[in-house]
């Protein structure tokens, strides 16, 4: 049997770039992935990813920190968004934030999902370890000794110091470990697509809230052979579960017209869509993201309301985590696989995503909620924040994930650090 000092299991956004930090630090990693890595460079233009992120700097940083960066950029699909527009639909509540304000040349980027996997899995083409794709993970052995033993589900047994489940949303590494969550439904499902609409986005995220939901227009780099007056956007509809299914059923010109009507117009008409996919919303959180041995990364550990697109944000500031516990944790001497060392991860990483979660919650409530008062209550202090600045620039700091602690690999590299 192979034993290996760390096993990634999930080759997602998150589990690929823990690879290739530790792989690049020098641990013997083995990654499990059910699906087969994807390592495309490019796709026609009108092939788009429904699934899109809103990366921050900090994730931006990462990337770069990994050599990913100039492999996304190098497949043309990327947008910078400069500003974020928010309001309220039952009200005068208005907030927007600005890279001027910030005194920065972008707030994040809106990327394909896959753009991102991609180049994570072209780097780990270059790179010494062991791959195990199309493999799944259906058993694990739990006792406390160490190292722990993981069963692929064609037989092939692996054993491994230390196993990470980064298998997303689902995790069966939570599950076998028998780590507890907290969970429950959001009132949403999301509906997403990418549009295509008469007017400039502005590389602006606009995010309109309404007495049911939550709509959101990320802008989206205009296709290179198309002309340069065709503007698109990918759009995160969050609403009731009927509502959300009644819309992905429309034909395609009503689907257009009654999204224009939502938005209010604000960027022209929507001309056409691409396929539309419903997802369901739940927030989940493990109670604890450690066992001797074993650690929960990305959605495997916390799964929160696109309404902030800061889902895998959360997920690549704890890669940048682990990696810094881990090597520490190296040069030190130390059991990687300990309470002791994994806690430090654990407390560095759960109280920041607890936060997150908390916040996300709160804005989900108190936008879904019709009452007068509230809505009352969430124009004024709308319009309270964007008066403020303190509140307004900690906010906008939280969403560009350039808060005061940020691990190593999240940092800028020398070079760009004086722009933040
Ligand atoms: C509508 C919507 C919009 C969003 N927008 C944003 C945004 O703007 N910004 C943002 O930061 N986040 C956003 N998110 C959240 C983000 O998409 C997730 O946080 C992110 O995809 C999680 O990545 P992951 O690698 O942890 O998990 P996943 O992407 O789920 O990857 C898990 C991997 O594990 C593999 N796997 C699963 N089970 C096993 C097994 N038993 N054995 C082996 N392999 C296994 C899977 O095949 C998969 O490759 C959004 C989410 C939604 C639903």
């Amino acid at each position: 049997m192979s034993h290996f000092d760390v096993a990634i299991v999930g080759a997602g956004m998150v589990g690929a770039s823990l690879a290739c930090g530790l792989i690049d630090a020098g641990f013997k990693v083995a990654l499990v992935e059910a699906g087969h890595l994807n390592s495309a460079q490019n796709w026609p233009s009108d092939d788009v990813d429904a699934r899109v992120s809103a990366l921050s700097l900090a994730s931006k940083n990462l990337l770069q920190n990994l050599s990913a960066w100039p492999l996304i950029e190098r497949m043309g699909r990327l947008q910078a968004y400069r500003a974020m527009q928010v309001w309220d639909a039952c009200g005068t509540g208005q907030l927007t934030f600005t890279a001027a304000e910030q005194h920065l040349p972008y707030l994040g980027h809106i990327l394909e999902n896959r753009t991102i996997t991609s180049a994570l899995h072209q780097l780990l083409e270059h790179k010494q370890y062991h791959l195990y794709a199309n493999s799944q993970v259906v058993d694990m052995t739990v006792e406390e000794s160490s190292p722990r033993r993981l069963t692929l589900d064609h037989g092939e047994q692996i054993s491994a110091t230390l196993v990470v489940g980064a298998d997303g949303a689902n995790s069966k590494v939570r599950q076998l470990a028998g780590l507890p969550t907290r969970e429950w439904d959001y009132p949403h499902h999301a509906l997403v697509t990418r549009v295509k609409i008469s007017k400039p986005h502005d590389d602006t995220a606009w995010q309109r809230f309404t007495e049911d939901g939550i709509l959101a227009f990320l802008p989206l780099p205009t296709p290179t052979d198309e002309a340069k007056n065709a503007h698109y956007c990918s759009i995160v509809w969050s609403r009731p579960k009927a509502a959300a299914e009644a819309m992905q059923e429309l034909p395609e010109h009503e689907f257009c017209a009654a999204l224009g009507r939502a938005f209010e117009g604000r960027l022209g008409e929507v001309l056409a869509t691409d396929q539309r996919h419903v997802i369901a919303l739940r927030q989940r959180h493990a109670k604890r993201y450690i066992q001797k041995g074993l650690v929960l990364v990305g959605d495997a550990a916390h799964t929160i309301h696109p309404l902030a697109g800061q889902g895998v944000n959360l997920g690549f500031l704890d890669v940048a985590a682990l990696v810094q516990t881990l090597v520490q944790a190296k040069a030190d001497h130390l059991d990687m696989a300990s309470l002791s060392v994994l806690q430090i991860y654990q407390t560095q990483r759960r109280g920041d995503n607890l936060r997150m979660m908390a916040l996300m919650e709160s804005f989900a409530r108190l936008f879904g909620n019709p009452h007068p008062m509230l809505s009352m209550l969430r124009n004024t202090g709308m319009n309270w924040v964007q008066k403020l600045s303190p509140i307004k620039q900690h906010l906008a700091q939280q969403a560009m994930g350039v808060g005061a602690h940020l691990p190593p690999l999240s940092q800028a590299p020398q070079p760009e650090k004086n722009i933040i």
